[in-house]
This record gives structure tokens, C-alpha cells and sequence, in this order.
């Protein structure tokens, strides 16, 4: 197990001399244990060093009153931090999609989790705003994919849009919405194929896609235990696709959940939602407080 940064920081403070404020030096070996804890979180290196000088700033000369030892101020301190640079501005699941039928286009690479997490955000928008939600499966390539969508549709009971082979992904698409304008959905979700990498065919479909949906939102899938390859990932779909926001998957795992504050801190796209496990419940809105108290241990 990873000694917690509190626990760290408390040794650290313990063989300093107690002042009334907090001296340069003092935030200085503080800072290496913060910077230790970050890594072992699984945030990335440029990421780190940039949390630590906003912090070193807030930090030198910040008052330690009687009722916190300096530890506990720098904890503090690095707690607040963590929240501002995760949580953003905007509200975390608050999905644009008025103006029935709204289309959600699911991104990610094949494993990170894209159809599990079409499939429980169905069943979250159905079950928590009343939603009438059709999800389609453009995975041309792999038939065992759409059937996987279906069965979770059934499961959860979602309707999925009904399989025809021999259709290109631009025409599910435009059937979908088809579909989703005659039958009265609220919202139709495209769960579109992943590869093992990006690569240029799977990009340039996404964007064939995306043109004619037109989506109300690009929710990119990736897998949060991958840590600084999730960014990258993110990275290159927003550039090519645009994405309007990240879920995490995996969330349940070991990771530490540096991922995502380096995803916030790179892509300065919102995180709306974590995966916790493999079942339809398993997903949660992102909530910035959560993931610091992971990064703090
Ligand atoms: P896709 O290829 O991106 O569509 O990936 P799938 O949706 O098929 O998911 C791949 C595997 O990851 C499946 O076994 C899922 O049950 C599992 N999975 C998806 N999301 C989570 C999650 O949040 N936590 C855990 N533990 N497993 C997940």
C-alpha cells in the first residue's frame, strides 16, 4: 500500500520547526512529498509540476493557526487545489440534449468500455429523467459488438435500433435518426466503433459520423487505469473529432485517479461521468471531491 499523503506530509512537518507561518523551506520539502504522491497517483509528469508551483505559491507564508499543524495546512491547501483544478466551471452531467431527438456520439478505443457505458447512460436517462432513449451500435466490423448492445438494450430495457447487415456506419447513423425522429425518442445514442489504436480509418468514419449526426454531444470513453495513455487519447480524438466531454471508466480498479486530473489539465475537457464496475448501475457523475481524497490517499 501507498503511504497517504497526509501521513507523508505529518513525517515531513514533524522534524520541522513549528512557526506561526509556513516558510519557503518548509514548502519546499513539502512539495517533493506532494510531488512523490502525484506520480504514484498516476498523474503525468508536466501535470505534476504544474499543480505543485500553483501550489508552492499558495502555500509560502500561509498562516498555521493552533487548531491545524503545518501538515494539515498543506493538505489543506493541496485538497483545494486539486478540487479547483478537476472540477472546472461546468456542471459535470449536465448533457445538452433538448430538442428531441438529441444524438449522443460515444468515441473511445475498442475495450475502453464505449458500449458498457452507452448502455448504463441509457438506462440512467431513462431512469432518472424519464428519457426515451434508441442506442445503435456502428461497430460494422465486429457483428459480436452490436449484438452486445442489443442484449444490454434488452437487459436494461432500452430500445436499440435493429440490425442490418451490410450497412456502412454513415447510413446506421442516418437511420438511427431516422428512426429516432418517427418513433419519438428524446435522445438516440451512436456507439461507434473502437480499434485497439487510433489509427486514420477509424478516425475518418468517426468524422463521416459525426457529419451527419451532428451530435448535441461527443462523450469520449477511455479507460481511466491506462493513465497518461488516456490523455494522449483524448488528445488526438479531440483534435480530430471534437469531444465535449470524457467518462472514466474502470474507476472501480486500483488507479489512483491522477488520470483524471491530467486529463482535466491537458484537454480542459469536463469529466461527466465515472464507470464503477461492470453493471448497468455502475455509473456515477464525476465528482471532483471524490478523486482528490483518492490523489490524497
Ligand atoms: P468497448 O470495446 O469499448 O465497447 O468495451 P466494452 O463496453 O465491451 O467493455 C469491455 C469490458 O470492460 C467489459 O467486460 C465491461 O464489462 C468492462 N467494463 C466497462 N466499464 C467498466 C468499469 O467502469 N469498471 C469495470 N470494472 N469494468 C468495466
Amino acid at each position: 500500500m501507498f503511504e497517504s499523503l497526509s501521513e507523508r506530509l505529518g513525517g515531513v512537518f514533524d522534524r520541522l520547526t513549528k512557526q506561526g507561518a509556513l516558510s519557503a523551506d518548509d514548502v519546499k520539502t513539502a512539495m517533493r512529498e506532494v510531488r512523490v504522491a502525484l506520480l504514484e497517483a498516476d498523474v503525468s509528469l508536466p501535470v505534476a509540476r504544474q499543480f505543485i508551483k500553483s501550489v508552492e505559491g499558495k502555500a509560502t507564508g500561509a498562516a498555521v493557526t493552533k487548531s491545524v499543524t503545518p501538515g494539515q495546512q498543506v493538505v489543506k491547501i493541496v485538497h483545494d487545489e486539486l478540487i479547483k483544478m478537476l472540477a472546472g466551471e461546468e456542471a459535470a452531467d449536465a448533457l445538452k440534449i433538448d430538442n428531441p431527438p438529441a444524438p449522443i456520439l460515444m468515441v473511445g478505443l475498442q475495450g475502453s468500455g464505449k458500449t458498457t457505458t452507452t448502455a448504463k447512460l441509457a438506462k440512467r436517462l431513462k431512469d432518472r429523467e424519464g428519457k426515451r432513449v434508441l442506442m445503435a451500435s456502428l461497430d460494422t466490423n465486429r457483428p459480436a459488438a452490436m449484438e452486445q448492445l442489443q442484449i444490454l438494450g434488452t437487459q436494461i430495457g432500452v430500445d436499440t435500433l435493429p440490425i442490418v447487415k451490410g450497412e456502412s456506419a454513415v447510413q446506421i447513423a442516418k437511420r438511427a435518426k431516422q428512426q429516432a425522429t418517427l418513433g419519438g425518442y428524446d435522445v438516440y445514442m451512436l456507439d461507434t466503433a473502437g480499434r485497439l489504436h487510433i489509427d486514420e480509418v477509424l478516425m475518418d468514419e468517426v468524422q463521416a459520423v459525426r457529419d451527419v449526426a451532428n451530435p448535441r454531444e461527443t462523450l469520449l470513453v477511455v479507460d481511466g487505469l491506462t493513465g497518461q495513455d488516456a490523455v494522449n487519447v483524448a488528445t488526438e480524438f479531440d483534435e480530430k473529432v471534437g469531444v465535449s466531454g470524457v467518462v472514466l471508466t474502470r474507476m472501480d480498479g486500483d488507479g489512483r485517479g491522477g488520470a483524471a486530473l491530467s486529463m482535466r489539465a491537458v484537454t480542459g475537457k469536463p469529466i461527466r461521468f465515472v464507470g464503477l464496475g461492470e453493471k448497468m448501475d455502475a455509473l456515477e457523475t464525476f465528482e471532483a471531491e471524490r478523486i482528490a481524497g483518492r490523489i490524497l490517499g
